[in-house]
């Protein structure tokens, strides 16, 4: 008996979990979008600054209904941008119902196993996750004059390093999401980051029931703030109809961006721990990137900004080069940033933020997460007209590695800048006479100060988690049996904050 109603109950609260409309909302302003966000009513799982799109247990007017029966017999949604004129087409090809449309995207559900982008827009996968909203939680710095380390840095920037990765890059001749030549670059990728001797994992997601290509993580660890983080990423793997997908500017450009980003900015330590990512299933979705970031939501990442790279190697004939900064309006903060540093960097450059009307890019992920994204793209309308085809290739498509280079410029500026290249003096500080031994240290960690008082210490490990926490005076001892192999970074903390990298070896 008391099995049933237990058995009922589950029903009752399955069916009660399944029985939400999913609900579209549109955004009035700033304001209204922080009060819907707060809003017992909806549940969030994605925003731009025109709408939301929830789930919500009780209708109201403000709410256009899109399906009575959210998630329940499929996992995503998906916005899928398409200009009205091919939008009937679009339909005719792909297996999806469709719940809303107007002049530029549709919103649909779809009803086979596989849904393809139309033609050369992006498409953006709504799952049953929880978004966040994007806040600064930490400041930007103002910027208003150049920093010749930082100019230095950006001068080593080779345009020849840039063709070199493209040229590797379109080589595979078709990297779509769970292909084998997806795996490869991904491969290759892993062991270019490897080879600069940075931290790097594959993270491993699905799409869907499918396995993909695994986003590509490098980390650079900072030697003052080793967790908070300066992310840049790109995605490497591509799209077309037709099977050949060189993705040359979309988006090798991008991969080759952040890849000599890593090859100097690595060569150099910073205050904060620098991310260079590269993800794969964007074209499916922004599937690597929402996976990922999701997942540094879910950690308690402090990430202070991301900055995105997709597609920088087409100049329109007869146009100067010049960047169109896409965001929500919500993390202004970070476009203020981007544009500022522009402005110092590049005055006569054309910066122009812009509302991107035919598809979206990685950095929607970390806003719909609750962190700063920003996504510099090469132009909203003069595009490359040859992604998502056999055509994305050097020559027609990516015709102006000068521009890619302009762009791998910002992206050092951008980084490097928030990042803070460390000055020797930050470790010559009261508590820099901390002794900590053995290193590597088995079971035991040892920290002994020269002088008195109270010194806060964390133990941090290679994915930020705070391991262990403790206070002492002159000397202790810790126990540190519990903790995996690895790399870890002890963090002083009085008047100024002193971080010792550690190996662990139990
Ligand atoms: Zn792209």
């Amino acid at each position: 008996m008391k099995k049933t109603i237990l058995l009922l109950l589950a029903l009752c609260i399955t069916s009660m979990m399944f029985a939400d409309n999913f609900v579209m909302v549109k955004v009035k302003d700033q304001q209204n979008l922080r009060e819907l966000f707060n809003s017992k009513d909806i549940n969030i799982h994605y925003y731009n600054d025109n709408f939301v799109l929830a789930t919500a247990e009780d209708l109201n007017e403000n709410m256009i209904l899109l399906d009575d029966k959210s998630f329940e017999d499929n996992d995503l949604y998906f916005i899928v941008y398409c200009e009205k004129e091919n939008q009937q087409s679009y339909i005719e090809r792909e297996s999806a119902e469709v719940l809303f449309s107007n002049e530029d995207l549709l919103i649909v559900k779809p009803l086979g196993e596989n849904l393809n982008p139309a033609k050369n827009d992006g498409m953006v996968a709504i799952s049953n996750q929880t978004a966040r909203l994007a806040q600064a939680h930490r400041d930007f710095p103002t910027v208003t004059e150049e920093n010749q380390a930082v100019r230095d840095l950006m001068n080593e920037v080779e345009i020849e390093n840039l063709t070199i990765t493209v040229q590797h890059l379109q080589d595979y001749e078709r990297r779509y999401y769970n292909s084998t030549e997806a795996y490869a670059a991904g491969e290759w990728i892993y062991e270019q980051f490897e080879n600069l001797g940075l931290d790097v994992e594959e993270f491993e997601f699905k799409h869907g029931v499918n396995a993909s290509s695994p986003n590509i993580i490098a980390t650079q660890w900072g030697t003052k703030y080793p967790d908070q983080y300066v992310v840049c990423g790109s995605h490497y793997d591509s799209y077309s109809h037709s099977g050949m997908c060189p993705g040359a500017d979309d988006n090798a450009t991008g991969v080759a961006s952040v890849l000599e980003t890593a090859r100097i900015l690595s060569q150099y330590t910073f205050d904060r721990s620098i991310i260079y990512c590269s993800f794969s299933a964007e074209e499916q979705g922004l599937v690597g990137s929402a996976a990922y970031a999701k997942f540094c939501a879910d950690m308690g990442y402090d990430i202070v900004g991301y900055f995105n790279n997709d597609m920088n190697g087409y100049l329109q004939e007869g146009s100067e080069i010049h960047i169109d900064v896409i965001y929500p309006d919500n993390v202004a903060a970070i476009g203020d940033y981007y544009t500022s540093l522009a402005g110092v960097y590049f005055p006569e450059m054309q910066v122009r933020h812009v509302v991107f009307k035919s598809g979206d890019s990685d950095h929607t992920s970390f806003n719909n997460n609750g962190f700063m994204g920003i996504y510099p793209f090469e132009d909203n309308e003069y595009h490359s007209p040859y992604i998502h085809t056999g055509n994305d290739v050097i020559g027609a498509s990516v015709n102006s590695f000068e521009q890619s280079e302009r762009f791998t410029h910002m992206n050092i500026a951008c980084v490097a800048t928030l990042a803070n290249l460390s000055s020797e003096d930050v470790m010559e500080n009261e508590y820099n006479n901390v002794t900590i031994f053995p290193n590597p240290a088995k079971t035991t960690l040892t920290l002994k100060a020269e002088t008195a008082g109270v010194k806060e210490a964390k133990i941090i490990n290679s994915l930020g988690q705070i391991v262990k926490e403790f206070s002492f005076e002159t000397t202790t001892t810790v126990d540190i049996k519990d903790l995996n192999n690895g790399v870890y970074f002890v963090k002083i903390l009085g008047d100024n904050v002193v971080t010792k990298k550690i190996v662990v070896r139990n």
